[in-house]
């Protein structure tokens, strides 16, 4: 697959996720790993600083009990006992010199520290540092304490224990951090390829309906809420499209069907003035029915851009105070002569301010349109009787238009409204079936609706409901 190929490993989310988890987890694993280090450490050398400080007391019992020789040779025997590379031992002047000591072969670069004993003279009682010789594994903790009036004890102890205890813990570290860091890649991979699955699932459905199948939606799983959210929304849009390109590509057949006849009409018209057949007085007529076809025409287009401007949105339209009682009556003069010469009574009841806010001309074009309809679509002798009310638990202004005429089958109703529809029994009267569609459009950019109620054969009732201002 071409777009497979172009996907940089390192640029997935899945990647970053999975390098995220990795270096939290790690750096997370090595402090816990440092808190033990300093935690084992800390109390491995407080216990070497008791057992030398414990030394330390003994020697001064001594010192105190039985004298400062004792102390020399009780001194010499624990070195001889540990083993002279382990632990040794200094006797010195409060001056800093010393002035006996365990074998100090393996100790030479062991000096005296002045400033230890320093402190001891101002009054501290323990002493203490830890001291690397070069070219040894081991470091050597020291103490210093007073043991006697003017004698102060050196006291060495080689901290062998802790060079063992970080040699195994280096070996820890390296080998548990090593399974931990893989496991931790494995694992934030592993969760971030399932958290993402379902965002590939809408990615693929996408790419195979960018490959021209709209029909397909993106399944819902009920694994991950946020995932399905996308999936819902992304499959409502599709619906949306889907709902769009059929209506787009009906509308196109339409547009292409009406316009076919008036064209072929007026071409029909052109080719009888042409051909010369045709007297002066016939050629006056054939121009009038070739303004009359182009009128027609015009009226669609017309018709069909102000369908497309009012469903684009309130825009360009002007929002003023008008009171549709006045549209009302505007479209009964209007119709009235034309409902008398048809056989049919005009009816209205309709109090004297019903007000809406909107445009004049549009409202009176939807009215108009359904007046029109209903003397069109209703045989003599029939009835249209209009009323307007306003409803005041909605705070609507209704007007309903019901007429006595051949009414809609239920199967056609909800489509009534829809650009180019026309129901079978209405073919044979003039219409492009674009008057419901935009009264409708008009109804929606006034925040309002249009229904119908229709049985076939018994007549049908249209009604605006808009919503009311209390301007003026
Ligand atoms: P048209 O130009 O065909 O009248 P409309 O959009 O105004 O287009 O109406 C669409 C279709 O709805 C009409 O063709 C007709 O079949 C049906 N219709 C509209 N009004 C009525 C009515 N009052 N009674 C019966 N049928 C109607």
């Amino acid at each position: 697959m071409p777009f497979a190929k172009k996907i940089k490993l390192h640029r997935t989310l899945s990647f970053r996720l999975t390098l995220w988890y990795g270096i939290v987890f790690s750096l997370t694993s090595c402090l816990a790993f440092l808190f033990f280090y300093v935690l084992i450490t800390t109390s491995l050398r407080q216990r070497l600083d008791s057992r030398l400080s414990d030394k330390i007391s003994e020697f001064e019992a001594i010192y105190n009990l039985q004298g400062l020789e004792d102390v020399k040779s009780a001194a010499l025997i624990e070195s001889q006992a540990a083993g002279e590379k382990k632990i040794f031992f200094r006797l010195l002047y409060a001056s800093g010199v010393a002035f006996s000591s365990s074998n100090m072969t393996y100790w030479q670069e062991i000096g005296i520290n002045r400033n230890a004993v320093g402190q001891l003279v101002e009054g501290r009682s323990r002493v203490y540092e830890t001291l690397t010789i070069p070219g040894r594994p081991d470091r050597v903790r020291i103490a210093y304490g007073i043991i006697g009036k003017g004698v102060v004890a050196q006291l060495g102890y080689s901290m062998e224990n802790d060079t063992a205890f970080i040699a195994i813990f280096k070996k820890i570290f390296l080998i548990t951090m090593s399974a931990l860091i893989l496991t931790a890649v494995l694992v934030g991979w592993f969760m971030a390829r399932r958290a993402l699955s379902g965002v590939e699932a809408v990615t693929r459905t996408a790419r195979q309906i960018s490959e021209s199948d709209l029909s397909r939606r993106v399944p819902i799983t009920a694994h991950h809420e946020e995932i399905d959210r996308l999936a819902v929304t992304f499959n409502q849009m599709l619906d949306r499209i889907e709902r769009l390109v059929v209506g787009i590509r009906e509308m196109g057949d339409n547009i292409a069907h009406d316009l076919k006849s008036p064209v072929a009409r007026i071409r029909g018209l052109a080719e009888i003035s042409i051909s010369g057949a045709s007297s002066a007085g016939d050629d006056l007529t054939l121009a009038g029915s070739t303004i009359e076809e182009c009128d027609r025409l015009l009226d669609m287009i017309n018709t069909m851009l102000m369908i497309s401007k009012s469903d684009a949105g309130a825009g360009d339209v002007s929002m003023e105070p008008v009171n549709m009682a006045d549209v009302v009556r505007g479209a009964i003069a209007l119709f009235a002569p034309l409902a008398e010469d048809k056989g049919l009574s005009l009816s209205c009841d309709i109090p004297d301010r019903l007000m809406v806010r909107g445009d004049l001309k549009m409202l009176q074009r939807a009215v108009t349109n359904v007046v029109d309809n209903a003397i069109k679509y209703t045989p003599a002798p029939g009835n249209i009787d209009i009323h307007g009310f306003h409803d005041k638990d909605v705070e609507m202004i209704n007007v309903s238009i019901k007429d006595s005429g051949i009414g809609i089958d239920a199967e056609d109703l909800p489509k009534i409204f829809n650009r180019f529809f026309r129901c079978d029994q209405s073919r044979a009267a003039g219409g492009f079936g674009l008057g419901l569609s935009l009264a409708r459009a008009i109804a929606h950019v006034h925040g309002g609706e249009i229904h119908v109620e229709s049985s076939l054969g018994v007549g049908s009732v249209f009604t605006f409901s808009l919503p009311r201002t209390q301007s003026r």
